[in-house]
């Protein structure tokens, strides 16, 4: 029998040089002797698909000798990137052509800056765009995360992606373990469904298939920002993992407090994949409640139940065919709170949001032993500026 491949994806650090409002995992940042070896990633198993996650990958300069060693056992990698270190991006996309790039960019030029907190980031993010595209690198594309503050710029922006011939990922926000704090919330679902809305129109007005399934993704988000249950079982830690900078392997990265499978770097991956630990943590799950809708646990869940968005796919496209467009109130609870039959209030409990929540934020005792002395910030800052004056210096 085939071995069956898997879909991974390895945070290779918690290390981060942006300040993004909703991910403050800045703050939290791995040391770098401790964070995933080559060694560590020769264990894991073979998979359809990895993503290459932080914090900011593109921090750790021994980001080609971990993409080599992916490639050997992965059929697709992707990087997640903020796009910052253009450099660094394009030498390695020459080295592996097939590489996908996915480069966040947060709304148009002042609202991504505010957003992200990295000085000229738009610009930055934009010229590593272009000179990808210049270079005509086949997988390129933007990401964006939608909340109040840069809902207007998502249409704009998939614009901007479909001119560039480029993918366009959305997310929206969400609160755990990995983002450090639990402190992020649509205030205006209205607004922000709305935006949506004009997407999944565009995207199913494309001439794409693999648009009008993102269109029934974005509808997902909008049933997600209302805080409703899931449209898709969520079967994370069965055929699906995160690994973390520590080698602990995961379901995934939106639960509260991180859960552990069982740590690579002690076991091989046969004796974590199939421990009662792990069997602990399907089970957890298996009953999880938190709703997410983040294309990490949404997109195998679209593969494996494919009939359910294909239908949903096939009912709007014949509506488009009689002039009638997708509206975010065939949403039940959209019109409920139109209709003031659920107020803001009842859908804010829904949410993940805890302001008064101490989130674990899944960093080792030792990368907490350095936060007593500096700043995450601080850190991060100074690992850089060291990085930059020793390739100077050579
Ligand atoms: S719904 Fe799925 S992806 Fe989200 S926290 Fe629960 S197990 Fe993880």
């Amino acid at each position: 029998m085939a071995e069956k491949k898997l879909n991974g994806t390895v945070i290779v650090t918690y290390r981060c040089n942006a300040r993004c409002t909703m991910c403050n995992r800045y703050k939290a940042p791995s040391k770098p002797e401790e964070e995933i070896s080559l060694e560590t990633i020769k264990k894991l198993p073979k998979m359809y698909f990895t993503n290459i996650t932080g914090g900011e990958p593109f921090i750790r300069e021994d980001l080609a000798d971990i993409v080599r060693e992916l490639y050997k056992k992965s059929d697709r990698i992707v990087i997640s990137t903020n796009g910052f270190f253009t450099d660094r991006i394009i030498k390695l996309c020459e080295e592996f052509p097939n590489l996908g790039i996915r480069i966040s960019i947060e709304g148009l030029e002042k609202t991504n800056n505010e957003i992200r907190g990295l000085k000229d980031g738009f610009n930055k993010g934009y010229s590593t765009l272009k000179k990808l595209v210049e270079m005509k690198h086949p997988d390129v594309g933007f990401g964006m995360t939608v909340q109040d503050r840069n809902a207007k710029d998502l249409v704009p922006l998939y614009d901007m992606s479909d001119e560039l011939g480029m993918e366009f990922a959305t997310a929206s926000l969400h609160n755990s373990f990995y983002f450090v704090e639990a402190k992020n919330i649509i205030h205006d679902r209205q607004m922000v469904a709305e935006n949506f809305e004009e997407l999944v129109n565009k995207l199913l007005n494309s001439k794409s298939p693999k648009k009008w399934f993102r269109a029934y993704f974005n509808h997902g988000l909008i049933n997600y920002i209302y805080g409703q249950p899931r449209l898709l079982p969520c079967d994370m830690a069965f055929d699906t993992f995160f690994i973390d900078p520590y080698g602990d392997v995961m379901p995934c990265n939106g639960t509260k407090c991180k859960q552990v499978m069982g740590n690579l770097n002690e076991q091989t991956w046969d004796e974590l994949w199939n421990s009662e630990q792990a069997e602990k943590v399907r089970n957890i799950v298996r009953h999880c409640d938190r709703n997410c809708w983040m294309i990490g646990s949404v997109s195998p869940a679209m593969h494996k139940y494919i009939w359910v968005p294909a239908w949903w796919v096939i009912r709007h496209k014949l509506k488009f065919w009689t002039k009638k467009k997708y509206s975010m109130y065939e949403n039940k609870i959209v019109r409920e709170l139109r209709d003031g039959k659920v107020s803001k209030e009842d859908l804010d409990k829904l949410s993940t949001c805890d302001m008064n929540a101490t989130i674990e934020n899944g960093l080792s005792d030792e990368s907490k032993e350095q936060l007593k002395h500096k700043s995450g910030e601080e850190i991060v800052d100074e690992d850089i500026e060291k990085q930059y004056n020793c390739n100077e210096s050579k």
